[in-house]
């Protein structure tokens, strides 16, 4: 049996204020919830607000991003280290907007995935084709590129402590969600990329959907064989709806 893993990224959202009522609200739902792991992935500078929340419960944090190096002068980023310093177990990387927005490429992507590591972070190695992509027919070869792109740097050992997250980019932030079908159909496929490998290494990855999932479709994407979890934007800014889709996983 795989982990079940649900982990929230809240994106460029909060405020102090909001972020409490909502820290409190998820801890309140999800006390006593077993069986599925929780998380949320805040911005930077509320990591602390975050830590100090959630450092009794069993609910873990971590960051949407950090830097590949490790340390120097490289103004504006923030390290594996110092995310590690505030108590982070998860890193968000190659995020489709991080990819889209800010220029990540493939192999920036790796190297953050495999400085994660060195830094004792969880990397949540995010993959997704966009819609163009998919009209294509080249669903399959844009998510074995981008991994591939990790598999280089990091090796296939890389992907013994790590998470994937398939996040189809024209279901992110849209309202439509990819079927459970289309989902498992890919998550799959990103397992079979493996299996030749690896067959242990295969069964044992967490492969996270994310891309519009709510509380009113989490169960259904969750019960597909090979989706073990979500990575979930908009819908973990609610306290209640985070929870409900926790308790589907
Ligand atoms: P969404 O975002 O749930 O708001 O679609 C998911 C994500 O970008 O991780």
């Amino acid at each position: 049996m795989r982990e079940r893993l649900v982990a929230g990224n809240w994106k460029m959202h909060g405020s102090l204020v909001e972020n409490k009522a909502l820290l409190d609200g998820v801890v309140a739902g999800l006390t006593g919830l077993e069986g599925v792991r929780c998380a949320v992935c805040v911005p930077y500078p509320y990591l602390f607000q975050a830590q100090f929340a959630l450092q009794n419960t069993s609910i873990q944090w971590g960051a949407q991003n950090m830097s590949q190096y490790e340390k120097g002068a490289y103004t504006g980023e923030v390290s594996g280290a110092m995310l590690r310093d505030f108590g982070c177990t998860f890193v968000i990387v190659g995020h489709s907007e991080r990819r889209a927005l800010f220029g990540e490429d493939d192999a920036t992507v790796a190297a953050k995935f495999v400085a994660a590591q060195k830094a004792g972070l969880t990397p949540i190695l995010c993959v997704g084709e966009s819609l163009a992509e998919r009209e294509q027919g080249i669903t399959q070869q844009v998510v074995e590129r981008q991994i591939q792109a990790v598999v280089d740097q990091a090796g296939l050992d890389g992907f013994r402590h790590c998470v994937i997250a398939y996040e189809p980019v024209w279901a992110i932030g849209t309202g439509k969600t990819a079927t459970p079908e289309q989902a498992q159909e890919v998550h799959a496929f990103i397992r079979g990329l493996f299996a030749p490998h690896d067959a242990a290494l295969a069964q044992s990855l967490v492969i996270l959907y994310g891309g519009s999932v709510k509380g009113s479709n989490a169960a259904q994407l969750f019960a597909m064989p090979d989706i073990d979890g979500g990575l979930i934007g908009g819908a973990s800014l609610n306290a209640e709806e985070f929870v409900t889709i926790c308790k589907a996983a």
